[in-house]
């Protein structure tokens, strides 16, 4: 799956692995303790290269239904761009 995000690079969005559930969780706790562990870890474990890594954690929702950037709430898709201000969000329901 190809996702994008209006405010970050690369513009064309990158492919997001098929992330389970486990390694949902995972990767959300891990963001939370260190995100450069994390990027890590992508390129590691999920063969990602370095730009996505970073994209992807980048992403990574801090709480369900919370936009990363601006203070919308209501986020209810797992990979989407936020209504008011456009920024993509990893919304992982876990
Ligand atoms: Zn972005
Ligand atoms: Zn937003």
């Amino acid at each position: 799956m190809i996702v994008k995000c209006k405010n970050c690079f690369p513009k064309e969005g990158i492919e997001v692995p098929v992330f389970s559930q486990t390694d949902k969780l995972r990767l959300s706790e891990m963001k939370l303790e260190s995100a450069i562990r994390t990027v890590k870890c992508l390129m590691a474990d999920y063969k990602v290269n370095h730009q996505d890594a970073k994209f992807i954690v980048t992403h990574i929702n801090v709480s369900y239904g919370k936009c990363n950037r601006c203070d919308f709430d209501k986020l209810d898709r797992e990979y989407l761009n936020c209504p008011k201000c456009e920024a993509l969000n990893f919304n992982w329901k876990i």
